[in-house]
């Protein structure tokens, strides 16, 4: 098949431009390189089957493809704060072009949506039918409200022009290739960890996530997209559970030597707790996570070590 994957640039578009390609298909990365970075898809650029276009899925693009990954949004809060009307720009925009595309050319389109459509959870662990509790005004809402939204033109599309979707709700992920200045939990205690520096846990620490190895989000993705059972939404992560302060004695367990933890501020509507109910997964894509939390982050720690020469 030809693929679209918009973001695909990104930490997680890159991993999944090498799955797809490795299974024999040809890519077209569309990025504008907001966060998404030429190294994540170096190794990609001499590949027959592999092409990179620069351009913003705010304004219209036309492919013949057979499938669309829509990926394509900053995904960490520092990020997505930084111009906050463009990401909802991005979510929104982004996924009517990519719908209208889908429904030009009969391709079947995949949205990358997220754990922040529940936002700061009343209902745990979170299963797909719970509705969410998310702040409209706040600053997270240009990425919450712009990932809901992206929902709703998936699945209005769907009911309305009968466009083939699919919707997965990521929880959040974490490996190589995630930028070492992108401002995630994970990413932030690696880099602090290995340059020695003391790692910033934002409030008292007691607030959890749930954290997804990337290879396992992956195969979660093509299960998803290849299958007939069910449009979605599916939650794809790790229900494994931690806190902040239990994540940041792993890493420096993990690293070594002798970094503190100092506490920051929290920031606002920051979620206090975030689990996935994976059910639907197990029961329609026969998916469930593989890799422990321990050795996914000794991989992500190896490979940053190298990424910042620590
Ligand atoms: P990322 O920031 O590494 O990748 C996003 C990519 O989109 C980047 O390459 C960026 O340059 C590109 N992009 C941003 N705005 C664009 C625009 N207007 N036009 C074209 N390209 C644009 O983040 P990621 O972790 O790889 O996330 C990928 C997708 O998955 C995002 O949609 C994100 O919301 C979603 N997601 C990720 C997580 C996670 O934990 N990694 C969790 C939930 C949802
Ligand atoms: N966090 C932290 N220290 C950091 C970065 C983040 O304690 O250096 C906290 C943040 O407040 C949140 C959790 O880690 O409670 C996850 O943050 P991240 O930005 O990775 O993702 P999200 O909040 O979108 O789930």
């Amino acid at each position: 098949m030809r693929i679209l994957i918009t973001g695909g640039a990104g930490f997680l578009g890159s991993h999944l431009s090498d799955r797809l390609l490795a299974q024999g298909h040809e890519v077209i990365c569309l990025d504008n390189f907001f966060t998404g970075r030429k190294q994540n898809i170096a190794h990609l650029l001499d590949n027959p089957s592999f092409e990179l276009v620069r351009h913003d899925v705010i304004d219209p693009f036309k492919f013949e493809v057979d499938q669309i990954y829509n990926l394509a949004c900053p995904a960490s809060p520092p990020h997505y704060q930084i111009n906050p009307i463009k990401t909802t720009k991005t979510s929104v925009m982004g996924a009517i072009n990519c719908l209208g595309l889908a429904k030009r050319v009969k391709a079947r389109a995949f949205q990358a949506s997220t754990s922040e459509v529940y936002g700061d959870p009343a209902v745990h662990p979170q299963p797909e039918s719970y509705w969410g509790h998310v702040n409209p005004i706040g600053r997270r809402s240009c990425y919450d409200e712009g990932k809901r939204c992206a929902e709703t033109l998936f699945f209005d599309y769907h009911r309305e022009n009968k466009v083939d979707v699919r919707v997965v709700r990521i929880f959040n992920t974490y490996g190589p290739r995630m930028n070492p200045d992108d401002g995630r939990v994970v990413s932030n205690f690696i880099v602090q960890a290995l340059r020695g520096q003391d790692l910033t846990v934002y409030g008292d620490g007691s607030q959890t996530r749930s954290f997804c190895y990337v290879d396992d989000l992956i195969e979660g993705f093509l299960r998803l997209m290849n299958q007939e059972e069910t449009v979605g939404p599916i939650n794809i992560g790790n229900p494994g559970e931690f806190t902040m302060l239990e994540l940041a004695q792993k890493v420096i367990k993990l690293v070594g030597g002798k970094p503190k933890i100092v506490h920051k501020e929290l920031p606002s509507d920051d979620p206090r707790q975030r689990c996935p109910d994976i059910t639907l997964a197990k029961k329609y894509l026969d998916w469930e996570p593989t890799v422990a939390l321990e050795e996914g982050l000794e991989r992500t720690i190896a490979y940053f070590r190298k990424e910042i020469g620590a």
